[in-house]
């Protein structure tokens, strides 16, 4: 599957964001940027720390920053990590995205490429109150 620009351009940005991320105990830098419905786009990175079960992740990151400016509604989120390995969402990281948008589109890169799926299909049976 090939990418459009906007998706190119939210790989693009979550590339630059893992630059910023604060990984001393995994080593993995993971950066991550999520479109908003109306087309602005927010960033963000892992934040690492010593009581691990308090990191953050940088999907988590980037969507508690566009929240936090007023925006609720996503079409698109992209996340690289600087690995050969894949990182697709976490569990924690799949409900939070599921609370604002069932049916996110969800692209994730590595060092070697990149996958094109979408929420509905990582998080199958949503939980909703
Ligand atoms: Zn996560």
């Amino acid at each position: 599957m090939n990418l459009d620009n906007t998706d190119q351009k939210l790989l693009a940005l979550a590339k630059e964001a893992a630059i910023n991320a604060y990984a001393p105990y995994s080593g993995y830098r993971v950066g991550s940027a999520i479109l908003t419905a109306s087309g602005e786009i927010f960033t963000g990175a892992n934040v690492e720390n010593a009581s691990y079960s308090l990191t953050i992740c940088a999907e988590r990151s980037a969507i508690f920053k566009a929240v936090n400016a007023g925006y609720k509604d996503f079409s698109a989120i992209a996340i690289y990590v600087d690995s050969d390995r894949d990182f697709p969402p976490c569990g924690a990281c799949r409900q939070v995205m599921a609370e604002f948008s069932p049916d996110l589109k969800v692209i994730y890169a590595n060092l070697n490429g990149f996958q094109v799926t979408d929420l509905k299909t990582l998080l199958p049976g949503q939980f909703k109150l």
